[in-house]
């Protein structure tokens, strides 16, 4: 865990926030600020600042993210109409929390 890490402190219940979903490896919450009616965050239990940091070892926890965001989108009602999942890597890429998270997106109407 990074003392300064936001995502870390959420994880720990240090931060109080409401979880959509929790498992061993994950939990789910909504973007404070979010850019669609639904916007989600898919957020490992682990500190892994971003894509860039990624090891060999980290393969199937990153296949299990999308799992994870296929489950919720099912949940949200959005698998049928459509949504968007993506990473935002380092400032440049438009992240802001320096651990990493996968969005998702979607609720749009028609
Ligand atoms: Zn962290």
């Amino acid at each position: 865990m990074a003392n300064d890490c936001i995502f870390c402190k959420i994880v720990a219940r240090e931060i109080p926030s409401n979880f959509l979903y929790e498992d061993d490896y994950f939990i789910v919450i909504k973007d404070i600020n979010p850019h669609a009616p639904i916007h989600l965050l898919i957020i490992p239990k682990i500190h892994i600042r971003s894509i860039n940091d990624l090891k060999e070892q980290d393969k199937e926890l990153v296949g299990n993210m999308f799992l994870v965001a296929k489950k919720m989108a099912k949940e949200q009602g959005v698998n049928e109409s459509g949504y968007k999942v993506g990473f935002n890597v380092e400032k440049g890429g438009g992240q802001e929390i320096f651990h990493l998270h996968l969005h998702l997106l979607g609720g749009w109407k028609k």
